[in-house]
Parts: structure tokens; sequence; C-alpha cells
């Protein structure tokens, strides 16, 4: 099969080396890539915007499958385009990629099909949105319908910060995105992210995993694309992933196909582990980054039937194994991030792969033959070990081969995960 993968950071590096090892692959391409993706697929320099350029390029390149990485292209109609062209598309249309586009939308296939979730009301104005949260009291969660690249929420502990993220909301501080506000009801409990693949019709349970949001050690300071993640996650005992499979994922895709747009693709839940269960924060319509990284080093199954059964509506033929291992990735960000950084930074030296650990690129470029930092995070450190505690361990004794004079990473990835093992 000829592949092209789209995207360039540590998810589509991770993804891209799983497919490479799959003996149905006769050709891997990636748009646009990264320095790591290009040892193990050729990159081609795609506007991966502009959709009709991309289905040209696999009909003149014998391409049957495609699978995009990034949420922005599906919810832009990427798979649409692709999918009317013949080509077989690994992501959901861009109807079904509201899932992830808007959060209100989601809120409301929760509030028709009983998924369980907190209470909420959609605004389009401030002075509305305004009289709700004062009537509901803080803690309460206030959120920009849109995608605001992972920056759209506030949880806010108090009053004044709710009211005050309302009017960022409405003042354009998320553009477009925050045009419609959500303001939701504040959960408690153990965040969890839960992995399925979806072929319209059926789900097959992956994995879970746990990110760290935070920049600093001890979950300190401002959020991230995230700063680590480790799989699986503790708290998603089978009985959490039985319940989250029937009282979550199940009825989502049932309810998405009833409203006619069936979900094809990975649904990546964020999860609250409340007293009561599992309830949803979000969805998201693609594999999470870092998340992907440290599920792809714990799974045994070859990726690409799998991907390609989920995008032909034949998950049922297919099943995935895993590791009974832990996977844990760091991730090495540019000094600075997530404010300002400096770019185009030497990264002199990398240690090499070997069986247990892993280095993916994530913004990184090559200039005049030297591998440069080009993004905030750039780096992803992955090991896998028996616990969590030496994956962890794996990971930072790569991480500190790393030279890279201007980067810098989180020491506690997993913390949470070892201190359970150690008790
Ligand atoms: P989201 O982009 O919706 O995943 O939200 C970002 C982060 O905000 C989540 O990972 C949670 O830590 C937090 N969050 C979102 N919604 C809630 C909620 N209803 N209650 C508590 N925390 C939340």
């Amino acid at each position: 099969m000829k592949v092209l993968l789209i995207g360039s950071g540590g998810r589509e590096h991770a993804l891209a080396w799983k497919l490479a090892q799959s003996p149905l692959l006769e050709t891997l391409f990636a748009a646009p890539g990264n320095p790591g993706i290009a040892d193990c697929a050729t990159l081609v320099a795609l506007d991966i915007d502009d959709h009709a350029a991309v289905a040209a390029f696999c009909k003149e390149n014998g391409v049957t499958f495609v699978v995009v990485g990034p949420e922005a292209p599906l919810v832009a109609g990427m798979a649409d385009v692709l999918r009317a062209a013949g080509i077989d598309v690994f992501g959901p249309s861009a109807a079904a990629a509201q899932l992830e586009g808007s959060k209100g939308f989601t809120k409301d296939l929760c509030a028709k099909y009983d998924i369980p979730t907190g209470a909420y009301q959609r605004f389009t104005d401030a002075a509305a949105a305004k009289a709700y949260v004062e009537r509901e009291g803080a803690p309460i969660v206030i959120k920009a319908d849109g995608l605001a690249a992972g920056k759209g929420v506030t949880v806010a502990m108090t009053l004044d910060e709710a009211l005050a993220a309302v009017d960022d909301c409405f003042d354009g501080a998320f553009g477009a995105a925050g045009a419609e506000v959500v303001v939701e009801a504040f959960l408690d409990g153990e965040e969890a992210s839960f992995f399925c693949l979806c072929d319209g019709a059926n789900a097959l349970p992956l994995a879970s995993a746990q990110d760290h949001k935070r920049v600093g050690d001890g979950d300190t300071g401002p959020n991230t694309g995230g700063m680590g993640a480790y799989s699986p996650a503790p708290v998603m005992t089978p009985d959490m992933v039985a319940r989250t499979m029937k009282e979550i994922i199940e009825p989502t895709i049932r309810g998405m196909a009833a409203d006619g747009h069936a979900f094809q693709g990975v649904l990546f839940a964020g999860l609250m582990i409340t007293a009561k269960g599992p309830e949803l924060i979000e969805y998201n319509v693609r594999f999470g980054d870092p998340e992907c990284q440290v599920l792809m080093m714990r799974l045994e199954s070859d990726l690409l039937p799998i991907l390609h059964a989920a995008a032909t509506g034949r998950l049922d033929t297919v099943s995935a194994t895993w590791r009974d291992a832990a996977a844990l990735t760091v991730v090495m960000a540019s000094k600075g991030y997530p404010g300002a950084y400096e770019k185009n930074t030497p990264i002199r030296a990398l240690p090499a792969d070997d069986a247990a650990s892993k280095v993916f690129h994530a913004g990184t470029a090559l200039k005049d033959g030297q591998l440069v930092a080009t993004g905030g995070r750039v780096l992803n450190v992955t090991a896998v070990a028996p616990t969590v505690a030496e994956a962890q361990k794996a990971a930072y004794q790569a991480l500190d081969r790393v030279e890279w004079d201007n980067g810098f990473c989180r020491r506690d990835i997993g913390w949470r995960a070892v201190a359970r093992e150690k008790a």
C-alpha cells in the first residue's frame, strides 16, 4: 500500500515510525514532515491547506490511503475532499470533526444521548454568560467554543477570574473561536486520556494515557500543549475502561451515526474520573501529542491494517495487542516556551535509538546540515519498560545525552504513577 501521512509533529513522527514497520507498506510519504519523519518516510512539499492539491498528489503517485495526524485539516474538511476523490482516509469528515471543533456541539450531543459530562450552557453574548456565571458561582469553567490551540479554557477558581475569562473570549482573545462560549460545571477528580478507533459504527478501544499540561515541575506554571505523558494511566482500571466504553464512547458513536455524521478515525476522550465514575471533559478527533508517542511505543500490532480497517468500515475484523509494559515520554522544549522563545538554536547531539528508547522529533529542522530547534516543543524522548518508574529512568537517561543548550524539560513526568507504584 502507498500511504500519505499528513502532519509534522512528534505525533506524526511516532505514527510514521510505526507505519514504516508494516509489511503491508510499499511507500510512505509524509507532508510536510520533519527531519525525524524523513528517516522513515519520503517527505513531500505539499501545501496541506490545499486539499485539492493533496488529492492530486495521491492520484499522481498511486497513494490509496491517507492518514491525517492533526485536527485542523480535519475540521477544515480534508477527509471529505480526499474521500470524494476515491481515496481512503483515516480521519473524520468536517461534520464529524465538530466533536473537537465545537465544544458546544459535543455538549449538546452529550445532553441528547445522556453521556455523563458537566452541566453547561452555551452563550453568544457576555451579559447572559456573566449572569449565568454569577448564578452558578465558582469554581466554574469558561471555554471558547472553537479551536483555540488548547488555550481557550479557563478553570476559574474565583468569580472574578470567571467573569474576566468571559470578557476575554468575547473581546476576541481567541479570535472567531471565542465568538461563542460554553460555561461548564467544574469537575473534581483525576484526569485521564482514553483513545479508541472508530469506523462509523464500531469502536476498538486502544489504550489510556496521562498528560502533563503545566510547564513546571509539580504541575505548576502556565498550560502548554503537553510536557510529557505515560501509558497506561493507572486510574483507567479495566472496570473504568468498560464503563467509559459503555457510558461515553458507544453512545457517542451511535448518536453521531443517528444524527447523520458517523464518526470515523480516532476518538480521544479527555476524561475526569470523578466520585461518580468517568465524565467527559472534551473530545479530540486525533491522537494526542505527546500521548501518541507512548501509545505507539506500546503497540505490538501492525498499525497500518488497523487504521485502514477503521477508514473502511471493517474495524470488527481487527484487534490491537499491547506490550504489557509502561511507556513514558518527556518533552524537551525551547527555553521560554509556552511564551516567546529563540528559534534556530542548534541541537548538537541526540542519543542513539535502541529497543527501549526512541527520540521523536517535533519542532526541528535541518539548516545547512545542522539540526536546529524551530518550535516550542522540540523533542520527545520516549522509553518503554516494565514499570513507569523504570520507563521514567530510561527516558531521562536518554534525555541527558541530548546536547541542546536552549532546551529544557520537566524532571517529574510520571510522578503520579511512580508514587502509586511505590505505594
Ligand atoms: P480542554 O481543552 O477542554 O481539555 O480543557 C483543558 C483542561 O482544562 C483540561 O485538561 C482540564 O484540566 C481542565 N478542564 C476542562 N474542563 C473542566 C471541567 N469541567 N472541570 C475541571 N477541569 C476542567
